[in-house]
């Protein structure tokens, strides 16, 4: 590879270092045309394919195309009592493979962008920028953007799963609707849902979430998977895919504060969702634009308000975790599919709000806000 860059026998020198070639890194090395910059990432896009979900217009659908797996126009969440079912006019309920979504970016790089597959080390930053280390060859950099994950609150809640993907022995049925969220499993543990995504009619991801501070086994979320596909008399044929996550819903601990730092670690997540890749790709298409007007500072993209409201939503799922499955259905309940989509999106409207608020029970609520 050819790193575009000036250099001298000791130090490579470039305007602009991206560490971390993740969703937040890669796609801002992706976006940047004119700027001398290198990208650090050791892992490929396959060590890494894990299932990204959005909620998407026809409008946003350029650059995650050709990462698509499947997008459905209808939800639903589903308890022992009832099914709400959204059926969106505007919104595709949209699940990418990130390792094709990784992909896609790298070939987008232009010239001036170079990808090394190393680890940085030995940061010492200078301003915005700073010296580092990858596999020993030193590096300067006029400014260093940092995506590396932050540290998490061994206490903190979180979300957590195990997700198989699988080919079924029988055709599935209603493969136009995405089940977001299937209580129907066991909660003594904590908020349990099913999540699943039928690909085809023999093709099936379906993930065993946990929303709580604690890390389960990995038969127990398995379980939950055995016994939901039990009870929709749904046959494995083969597993072909697995994949294990833990999302922070709490306030993390940056790598290094004195660098810039952009995605997740930079706050680009919902708090009360975990969904983080639609926030990530509005903050590096503005950072990307800013950048070419000279303006390097990375812009936040969740409201305090909505980062508050999620913190009030979390603290009561933590206070009252047997009221987990009532807040979920409730908010899905008060919502259309358009509004539920604005929602999940942080773009919800006045009205939105009022719905959502007016829906849930409000002594918890009162007592969070009061203890804030
Ligand atoms: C399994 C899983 C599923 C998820 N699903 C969804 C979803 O469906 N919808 C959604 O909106 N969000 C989802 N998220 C949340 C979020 O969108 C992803 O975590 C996303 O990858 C975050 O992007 P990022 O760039 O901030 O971090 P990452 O994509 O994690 O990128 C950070 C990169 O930094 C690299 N790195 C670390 N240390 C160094 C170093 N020293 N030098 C160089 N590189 C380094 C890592 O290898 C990594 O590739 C999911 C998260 C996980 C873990």
């Amino acid at each position: 590879m050819s790193i575009p860059t000036s250099q001298s026998p000791d130090i490579i020198k470039t305007d602009i270092a991206i560490i971390g070639g993740g969703n937040a890194g890669i796609t801002l090395a992706s976006k940047l045309k004119y700027q001398n910059a290198l990208v650090f990432e050791p892992k490929t896009p396959e060590d890494r394919d894990v299932s990204w979900a959005l909620w998407a217009t026809g409008n946003d659908q350029k650059d995650i195309a050709s990462a698509t797996r499947g997008r459905w126009k209808q939800w639903r969440l589903v308890d022992h009592n009832h099914e709400i079912l959204h059926n969106s006019n505007e919104y595709y309920y949209t699940s990418l493979s990130s390792a094709d979504y990784l992909h896609y970016c790298e070939q987008q790089l232009s010239p001036n962008v170079g990808l090394v597959r190393e680890t940085v080390e030995n940061i010492i930053s200078h301003g915005s920028g700073g010296t580092f280390t990858a596999s020993g060859q030193q590096y300067y950099a006029d400014h260093i953007f940092d995506s590396r994950p932050a540290k998490m609150d061994k206490a903190g809640l979180k979300q957590h799963f195990l997700g198989i993907e699988i080919r079924t022995k029988k055709p599935l049925k209603d493969i136009e609707i995405a089940t977001l969220m299937d209580f129907r499993v066991d909660q003594s543990r904590g908020l349990h849902f099913i999540y699943a995504l039928p690909f085809s009619d023999r093709s099936l991801l379906i993930e065993s979430t946990m929303i709580s501070t604690t890390i389960e086994p990995v038969d127990w979320y398995k379980q939950g998977i055995y016994q939901w596909l039990d009870g929709q008399s749904i046959e494995i044929e083969e597993i072909t895919r697995e994949e294990l996550g833990i999302i922070p819903m709490h306030e993390t601990t940056p790598k290094d504060t004195s660098l810039s730092r952009i995605g997740t670690s930079s706050g680009a997540i919902r708090l009360s969702s975990g969904y983080a890749f639609t926030h990530i790709q509005s903050q590096i298409n503005q950072l990307a634009s800013n950048i070419e007007k000279g303006d390097y500072r990375v812009p936040q993209v969740i409201s305090g308000t909505i980062s508050t409201l999620d913190k009030i939503y979390n603290r009561v799922l933590v206070a009252e975790p047997s009221l987990g499955v009532t807040l979920m259905m409730k908010t899905a309940g008060a919502l259309d599919a358009e509004g539920f989509s604005r929602f999940m999106l942080g773009k919800a409207t006045i009205k939105d709000w009022i719905k959502v608020i007016l829906a849930m029970p409000k002594l918890p609520f009162l007592t969070q806000v009061f203890r804030l």
